[in-house]
């Protein structure tokens, strides 16, 4: 069975120690996996992480825009007990720097970029913030149409103005949005505009996103782990998450979809494929 995750962060420090030994195991599997920079120091240790392998481990490189702002924000992930206090630290879009990554082979997808409205804390100038995200957005579909990639979106509480935001400024190769949590009704204006739907551990938790499940075909839809975070149920909470995990956000898919999880696997793997132009 083949399985493909198409955002984790291995590249994070959750793997400081077996990061390396955490991909290799999961290629082993037959896996392919995207790792994904939050910020420069991120992007640049996904791209050498996927270096490090010959055939199915890639990179995408952007700033998470949490990382916009100077300071920290609290991340409480669902898929966790526990509340964490994440630093962040203000970065700024410079274009020769990105360029030189975004050129790299192993260089997959501009992102995580994109849109969160959900982590403003109290005292923030949120005008500015979002301004900022919308600024920046921008400076990195610029650079992604300069080498034909497609993104990988984030975005929390800001669909309305991440969809506008495409329509307006077209990515020529499209992308994921990632970490979907939107009704499907949104899920299908992105699909009109021709992006893939990235689904992991949060549709696992209960039913809330059966219905989304249901709603979208198959064809498109993509799989990923985001981990460390969102762990799938039935895994333990609180255990960190690894992009061999994945294979529990496709078995709840084929669980609601009511067909097996190897066409889960195999459809969303060539979906995976063709949003990020992978030869198969
Ligand atoms: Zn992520």
């Amino acid at each position: 069975m083949q399985l493909f995750d198409t955002h984790a962060h291995v590249n994070f420090n959750a793997y400081k120690d077996d990061g390396e030994e955490v991909l290799r195991r999961c290629l082993a599997n037959g896996m392919s996996v995207v790792n994904v920079g939050s910020q420069f120091s991120t992007s640049k240790r996904a791209v050498e992480y996927a270096h490090l392998f010959d055939d199915n481990a890639y990179a995408a490189v952007g700033i998470h825009p949490v990382h916009l702002k100077k300071g920290s924000f609290t991340h409480h992930d669902p898929g966790e007990l526990t509340e964490e206090e994440i630093p962040t630290t203000g970065e700024k879009f410079e274009y020769e720097k990105y360029l030189k990554l975004a050129k790299d082979e192993k260089v997959v997808a501009i992102g995580e970029i994109g849109l969160d409205y959900h982590h403003f804390e109290e005292g923030d100038d949120i005008e500015f913030l979002k301004n900022l995200q919308k600024e920046t957005l921008l400076e990195f579909i610029r650079l992604a149409n300069d080498v034909q990639k497609p993104v990988m979106l984030h975005c929390w509480d800001g669909y309305d103005d991440l969809l506008e935001i495409l329509e307006k400024y077209p990515v020529d190769k499209k992308g994921i949005v990632h970490s979907f949590i939107g009704s499907y009704k949104t899920a299908n204006k992105f699909i009109q505009l021709g992006y893939m739907i990235g689904m992991n551990g949060i549709v696992t938790y209960g039913d809330s996103y059966d219905r989304l499940i249901k709603e979208i075909e198959l064809k498109d839809i993509v799989i990923e782990t985001d981990c460390p975070y969102l762990t799938p149920r039935p895994l333990e909470r609180g255990i960190r998450n690894e992009p061999l995990f994945v294979k529990e956000v496709a078995q709840k898919i084929a669980d609601v979809k009511g067909i097996s999880i190897e066409e889960v696997a195999q459809i969303t793997s060539q979906n995976a494929k063709r949003i990020l132009i992978l030869s198969s």
